[in-house]
């Protein structure tokens, strides 16, 4: 039989469904049965550690033969700017892992939680606060919002109110992943509540019309509305929601604001983790496809800051495998391997590719494996 390890794998702290933690450890389960070689499974989240705790609870429904190990850690999504080109951004997700969690444990949890959650706080906030400002002036600039009013006094309500609900639903709700991860949907509500409370919009769907991105049944909506809202007339409504509808998103590019990938090492080293490097394939892309480029980078920018590891197996990294695992020999790193099992269709546990066998990651959990 072949044993190996899916060491990237998603709870709904980083997609939304329901009951799911249950779920997650019911499909551990499901692949162990129909893979018995599956011996460990990772269990990381964007940005969060919040279903560490829960996953303690739930597991103890399940007889323990039939669950893989669960390596508990993190994912933070991180990213630096290319070292050359000008402009252009890189994306290096970081895995950290933590088999002090393996077994329950309180004590290396909350310890773990209190040095990184203040810090996955502020970068979050960082970036929601940058998105609301952008959307905010969106809808000014388009004469949503009157100039009579003081938009920053808006921005300013919209940021102590995601402060105020971040911080208690990372504290008591489970499914507070959902705003962890999503701060731009989540503000976004934000945003709509407070400019219905001023009387600038007259609906929550009048808000998320100038924000939907533009269809001709969309603008349709839009002109109902605001036709019954000013008095104006059927072809000034029109024209004003042809105009409207949809112009108040702001760009991807608009509001990018991560936390630098050394950052992100130093936290996981910091916090007693094992920092790995996700889907290399990912930022070597943007180097434009340049892998030795990429991993030469990595050794002088990233393994001084306490870079472990590297993920050579992951789904439809096949080109980049061995050079990868060259690289980790070279540079005595750890292999590691995963699935990036979101629960969604996209990619499943133990796919052929995305295999780690027990003898590269041994050497990362000796005494466990
Ligand atoms: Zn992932």
């Amino acid at each position: 039989m072949e044993y190996f390890g899916d060491l990237h794998t998603h709870t709904a702290h980083s997609r939304e469904v329901n009951n799911f933690l249950r779920l997650r450890l019911a499909s551990f389960s499901a692949a162990k049965g129909k893979m018995p070689g599956l011996t460990i499974v990772g269990m990381v989240d964007h940005d969060t550690m919040n279903a560490v705790e829960p996953m303690y609870r739930v597991r103890k429904e399940f007889p323990k033969a039939d669950l893989p190990i669960i390596l508990p850690g993190i994912e933070i999504s991180a990213s630096f700017r290319h070292p050359v080109k000008a402009g252009i951004i890189v994306e290096t997700d970081i895995l950290g892992y933590f088999p002090q969690l393996i077994e329950e444990n309180f004590a290396d949890l909350r310890q773990i939680n209190a040095i990184m959650q203040p810090e996955m706080l502020r970068v979050i906030g960082g970036k929601q606060k940058k998105n609301v400002n952008l959307k905010l002036e969106y809808f000014m600039i388009q004469g949503v919002i009157p100039r009579s009013i003081d938009i920053k006094l808006i921005q300013q309500k919209v940021h102590e109110r995601y402060q105020q609900d971040v911080l208690l639903m990372a504290a008591n709700d489970p499914k507070s992943g959902d705003i962890l991860n999503w701060p731009v949907h989540y503000s976004g509500k934000l945003i709509i509540d407070l400019l219905l409370e001023l009387g600038i919009i007259t609906s929550a769907k009048e808000g998320k019309l100038y924000t939907m991105r533009k269809r001709a049944d969309y603008v349709q909506q839009l002109a109902e509305i605001l036709l019954a809202k000013h008095g104006l007339s059927p072809e000034q409504a029109q024209e004003q929601a042809a105009r409207l509808q949809g112009s108040c998103q702001p760009s991807l590019s608009d509001d990018y604001y991560k936390i630098s990938t050394a950052d992100a090492i130093r936290l996981i080293v910091k916090a007693g983790g094992i920092a790995v490097l996700a889907h290399p394939m990912v930022s070597i892309k943007q180097f434009g496809n340049d892998a030795a480029a990429f991993l030469s980078f990595c050794k002088q920018e990233l393994l001084p800051c306490g870079l472990q590891g590297m993920e050579a197996f992951y789904p439809k990294q096949e080109e980049y495998t061995y050079q990868i695992i060259d690289f980790c020999h070279s540079n005595r790193l750890l292999i590691t391997g995963g699935s990036d099992d979101h629960q969604d269709g996209r990619n499943s546990i133990g796919d052929n590719n995305s295999r780690c066998s027990l003898e590269y990651l041994k050497a990362m959990l000796p005494g466990i494996l």
